[in-house]
């Protein structure tokens, strides 16, 4: 298998974008004109700097509005190739792109750009050169890759061939299947892009909203295959024009691409057997069975608070590690573990942001399948010191620099609590009904949300949810949900796009993305906030006003509604079923627990209830503007 990338889909000059590209193991670039015109060096030497980095140049583009044109006009348009061609030898690559014709003069008829392409076929194999056209998808006559294809096999001529790219193809709604009756060798090379659906002019989603293969709503995969069924084998190419990711970090971009290759590639390899394309062997998608564990590095003052209030929630502290200062707290399937180290990941997790969830486990069916699925799809793997009788569980890099660890039974790691924890001397406790994790919400920079769905749901059995608007008093917040299976685990994504929102204050006290709250599932959530409540729990306040409407909203019975207001839980439904939920007040700068109920098949989260949770956890949080002591 043969990756590239075109320059365009990277942010920074093309030497940092050539960086980027070459370090997360691509073969080759796309080469955009603007790229290597903005550049100081001669077309050679662009060119030896590309392979110096040990890429290939596997495409020249574009050249845009050449057939169709008759007279003077059609002169210069062979002028200008005659041009390219020359700059395409310097540079040392042998593929231009010519994109379907958008010139106001440029005549239709399939024949006569046929004759165009045969012609400029013949100054191509002069020079060794090919041509690919490519239809786009807003191009004047051809907007079709199916015309486009029929001008290619009318022109008949070696060195000219065709460019498919998912993007214009899938834009239009045209059946990628139906790629699969051009022969492969006139296919000379394949680009790939994804987009959120969104009804708008395709010239303008094209430019501005393309993202990686995997990251938005179109048939990718279907294309893909529907290519690979041809016998082609050439390059796999992304061409991603998108305005985030113009103000991006290329290296997290090219790697995000890379990413989203591999799996893209696996997903084909498994769906269209058979193809010819070598695609390397790597684990299925990852099942997610449980959230195994949740950790924070706390220390002092908040490390004691922290207990306090997993005490007053119904958690015992039943274990302490054999040699750490960390100490266990269970709640049916729920583990939190309090780290107070002073070496390794969590002293630095804590130095760098207080007390923070560092550490996220998750209960897979294969520890060490996990790691090596999540090492083929470019993951940074995470190690730390095994200490004497310590198991060695595999980790990788998470959202803000955090860790996630894997824990399956098949190797016995999950054994890990009775080998590396020893019995706690706690006090009997009376559990409150807290079952397992419902959610975690981890807080992120809105331009950080499309990659970190694409980690999710790249290694893991986990599929997104549509994006929701979450209304903050002071802005956006943009909430997107990944779930595995029916519920076993679920994540949201909460973008902030400003400091001024609950979540983008937290986000800069933090230093970065994290997590921000925990949510766990009872079965009877007014027996669980009575029980938390009697044990000295402070739910979150929520307004009178709330009550009055809701029992409005909803006509709720009256005596419910006032059992909710005394309890502070919160409500919401939908078609599918209802949706009980209350807090805890924010702790350690802004982090908290929500205990959730849901009812029938709920899949939501609250978010018609964020407004009013988020203005109550602003009035409980310090004044707008004041610096966090
Ligand atoms: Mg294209
Ligand atoms: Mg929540």
């Amino acid at each position: 298998m043969k990756t590239s990338i075109a320059t365009v889909s990277i942010s920074g000059n093309l030497r940092e974008k050539l960086d980027a590209i070459a370090k997360v193991g691509f073969d080759g670039i796309e080469i955009f004109e603007q790229d290597f015109i903005a550049d100081t060096g001669t077309p050679r030497e662009i060119g030896d700097m590309i392979r110096d980095h040990g890429l290939e140049i596997t495409l020249f583009q574009p050249f845009r509005d050449f057939e169709g044109l008759t007279g003077d006009a059609r002169t210069r348009a062979f002028d200008r190739a005659k041009f390219k061609f020359d700059t395409m030898v310097e540079l040392g690559t042998d593929l231009i792109l010519v994109c379907s014709s958008v010139h106001p003069d440029a005549l239709g008829g399939i024949d006569r750009a046929a004759d165009d392409f045969r012609e400029l076929g013949q100054l191509a194999a002069e020079r060794n050169l090919r041509v690919g056209y490519e239809a786009l998808a807003w191009g004047r006559h051809v907007n079709d890759h199916r015309d486009a294809w029929e001008i290619v096999r009318r022109a008949d001529h070696p060195n000219i061939g065709l460019i498919l790219d998912s993007f214009h193809t899938l834009a239009r709604k045209v059946d990628p299947n139906t790629t699969r009756r051009i022969p492969s060798d006139k296919i000379f090379f394949v680009q790939l892009a994804d987009a959120p659906l969104i009804d708008m002019d395709l010239l303008y989603w094209s430019r501005h909203f393309r993202n990686m293969p995997g990251e938005g709503d179109l048939a990718v995969t279907d294309f893909m295959r529907a290519v690979a069924a041809t016998g082609y084998d050439g390059p796999i190419s992304l061409e991603i024009f998108n305005d985030q990711f113009r103000g991006g970090r290329p290296e997290g971009l090219a790697r995000d691409g890379y990413r989203s290759l591999v799996a893209l590639m696996d997903d084909v390899r498994q769906s269209e057997p058979g193809i010819k394309i070598k695609v390397p062997e790597i684990p299925d998608r990852i099942r997610v069975d449980g959230v195994e564990f949740i950790e924070f590095a706390t220390r002092g003052e908040d490390a004691a608070a922290l207990s306090k209030l997993l005490r007053t929630m119904g958690f015992a502290h039943v274990g302490n590690h054999i040699s750490k200062k960390v100490a266990l707290w269970q709640q049916g399937d729920i583990r939190i573990i309090l780290n107070q180290e002073t070496t390794g990941f969590a002293h630095s997790a804590y130095i760098t942001h207080g007390t923070a969830i560092c550490d996220v486990g998750l209960k897979v069916e294969n520890a060490a399948a996990t790691s090596a699925r999540a090492a083929a799809l470019g993951a940074v793997s995470f190690d730390q010191e095994v200490g004497p009788g310590e198991l060695e569980i595999p980790a990788i890099r998470s959202v803000g620099g955090s860790v996630m660890h894997f824990v399956d039974d098949e190797s016995g790691l999950s054994d890990v609590w009775s080998v590396e924890f020893t019995r706690a001397d706690s006090e009997p406790v009376v559990g409150a009904g807290l079952r397992m994790v419902d959610h975690v919400a981890e807080t992120m920079n809105y331009d950080e949300m499309l990659s970190w769905s694409l980690f999710y749901t790249s290694i893991f059995d986990m599929h997104r949810t549509p994006v929701v608007d979450v209304i903050d008093p002071d802005g956006l917040v943009r909430s997107q949900a990944i779930k595995a299976g029916e519920g076993a685990v679920r994540i949201t994504l909460n973008g902030a796009e400003t400091h001024r929102t609950l979540a983008g204050s937290f986000l800069a006290d933090s230093f970065g993305g994290a997590v921000q709250h925990v949510a766990f599932a009872t079965d009877d959530i007014f027996a669980t906030a009575r029980q938390m409540m009697e044990g000295g729990f402070e739910p979150l306040p929520m307004t009178g006003n709330y009550y009055t409407d809701l029992q409005a909203r909803y006509g709720l019975d009256a005596a419910r509604v006032e059992k909710m207001k005394a309890l502070s839980i919160l409500y919401d439904e939908d078609a599918d079923g209802a949706f009980y939920q209350f807090y805890s007040k924010p702790f350690a700068g802004g982090l908290f627990f929500e205990i959730v109920q849901r009812i029938k098949n709920y899949d939501g989260y609250g978010a018609p209830n964020a407004p009013f949770r988020i203005a109550a956890q602003k009035r409980l949080m310090r004044p707008k503007g004041m610096p966090r002591l």
